[in-house]
């Protein structure tokens, strides 16, 4: 990760062949098209990739939550929970729908925690959103459980995960709905982009729709086509899909690479007395789209992240102290503050995570360092980076 790295001819060709046509937009066009849908070649090729019936493209990762939910019919004052270790756009998107974001603790996965996941349903929970943070995943067999037992879904946020399995499922397939985000600095990227994927064809319908101003895609023209419920613009553009439909024809290769030096650099750490790394679920397999290990306490961590950097390390990330990924930092949702008037159930609904108990998250992500796996580096400059790291390491560690 990411995918712009290795940017070459087949990205330009398929740009190449919308701007050939002059038709930028998904739908309609037909005459103009000669025949291209990129958008719709790109979801038939993630729904061949991920083993899953239905796909719909968005414009982001964060409108495929948004467009997820609102699919699901998760409305307002209904409860939504997810990890206190996650990217801000996880809770904007249950924001954005109206209904209450609700923080629970991760645990040595750096992912949710089952059993304070379970302490924390109430009657108005709808939905339980485990978060693949880089590249690896939470347990879904313990959450599907939890989503029977209580009658709830179980929709993935899987922007960070493509390539990772669990029990053989691609992540993102596992759940009710999955997620994922084709940003710029995502393992593969459109530019800007996500995708909503699901085995449901009701919540694959709605999201058609949802993500169209409601526009119900019955016939061949636009104008005439009926509106059975509200919807907004959450639309891909075609030359954003193009670039899209190029990288997932790649992902496989990227993922090799990943694979390749994540191997290299866990192997050169394995033998540091006091790294341990990240647990990863049983039947899980991850992307390797990052390198994630804990240090012996909260200190060391904060030593290490900073010597790393001295000695001309970059893509080492310390969550904890990180302004958009660790709930410590996000002063806008704890304070409330949005422009405009929340809803009145979100205003009455939000925790007070002033005084919420978050101890076994700040646990883990405490001594948590995380490190970028880059598809670009060549194989002596890994190998030269692992020495590197593992000589800071071991100096902070005072193992000589
Ligand atoms: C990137 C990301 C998103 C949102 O994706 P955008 O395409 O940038 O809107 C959501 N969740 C996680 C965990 C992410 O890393």
């Amino acid at each position: 990760m990411p995918g712009f790295e290795l940017f070459g001819d087949q990205e330009k060709i398929q740009v190449q062949d919308v701007l050939d046509t002059g038709v930028l937009m998904r739908y309609g066009f037909d005459g103009m098209r000669k025949g291209r849908w990129k958008t719709l070649e790109l979801e038939r090729a993630l729904s061949a990739r991920l083993g899953v019936k239905y796909v719909q493209m968005v414009s982001s990762g964060t409108a495929a939550l948004t467009v997820a939910l609102a699919s699901a019919g998760v409305g307002a004052g209904d409860e939504v929970i997810l990890p206190t270790f996650t990217f801000v756009a996880s809770f904007e998107s249950v924001l954005a729908v109206g209904a209450v974001p609700v923080l629970v603790d991760v645990d040595d996965t750096l992912t949710l925690d089952p059993q304070a996941v379970e302490k924390a349903i109430t009657g108005k929970t709808k939905v339980i959103m485990p978060v693949h943070m880089c590249g690896s995943m939470a347990d879904l067999g313990a959450l599907s459980k939890l989503c029977q037992k209580y009658g709830l879904l179980l929709l993935e946020d899987a922007c960070q995960a493509i390539g990772g399995s669990y029990k053989g499922k691609p992540l993102g397939s596992y759940g009710d709905l999955g997620c994922f985000s084709f940003d710029y600095v995502k393992t593969i990227t459109c530019g800007e982009g996500g995708a909503v994927v699901t085995k449901h064809e009701r919540y694959h319908k709605n999201a058609d729709h949802y993500s169209d101003h409601g526009h119900d895609h019955v016939g061949n023209d636009r104008g005439a086509e009926d509106h059975p419920f509200l919807g907004y613009n959450y639309r891909i553009s075609e030359l954003n899909a193009a670039v899209g439909l190029a990288q997932i024809a790649r992902l496989d290769e990227f993922l090799s690479i990943q694979k390749k030096n994540f191997a290299i650099l866990r192997e050169a750490f394995s033998t540091i007395p006091g790294i341990t790394f990240r647990r990863v679920p049983d039947g899980g397999e991850e992307s390797c789209a990052f390198l994630s290990f804990f240090l012996p306490d909260e200190a060391k961590a904060k030593a290490a992240h900073q010597a790393l950097g001295a000695a001309g390390i970059d893509g080492c990330f310390y969550w904890y102290d990180n302004n958009w990924h660790y709930y410590r930092k996000w002063r806008h949702l704890i304070g409330k503050k949005s422009l405009g008037k929340l809803p009145e159930e979100v205003l009455n609904g939000l925790p007070d995570y002033d005084r919420s108990d978050f101890s076994k998250s700040d646990y883990w992500v405490g001594r948590n360092l995380s490190c970028l796996i880059k598809l670009g580096w060549g194989e002596s400059e890994v190998q030269m980076r692992a020495k590197t790291m593992a000589g800071v390491l071991r100096s902070v560690l005072g193992d000589r």
